[in-house]
């Protein structure tokens, strides 16, 4: 059951068009749009980062202490995020234990 946005009173079916829904008391008139799942999708994109698994032992070695183990060395590597203000995300695999994370610059 939906409403009108504008009055709150009951939508129905708007007989002349199939895919609209009237409102009894004022008359506005409210296109049906399937429910968007847009939402979803951008959770998605975000994951990814998430998953990058780079071939990270090509990259340089830089001195990190890894959180997990204490290690002083680090492979590098940077990853640019699609919205270019957000700048980039430097992450980090640590050379011993292979934890990896990562750093907002
Ligand atoms: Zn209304
Ligand atoms: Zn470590």
């Amino acid at each position: 059951m939906k409403f009108c946005d504008h009055c709150g009173s009951m939508l129905v079916p708007d007989k002349s068009g199939k895919k609209k829904l009237v409102c009894m008391n004022c008359g506005k008139k409210i296109p049906l749009t399937g429910e968007k799942v847009v939402l979803k999708e951008d959770i998605k994109e975000k994951d990814k980062v998430e998953v990058v698994d780079a071939e990270v032992e090509v990259n340089p070695k830089v001195d990190m202490e890894c959180p997990k183990c204490e290690h002083t060395k680090a492979y590098t590597w940077a990853l640019q995020t699609r919205a270019s203000d957000e700048g980039e995300t430097r992450f980090y695999k640590c050379a011993k234990c292979g934890n990896r994370w990562r750093v907002y610059e």
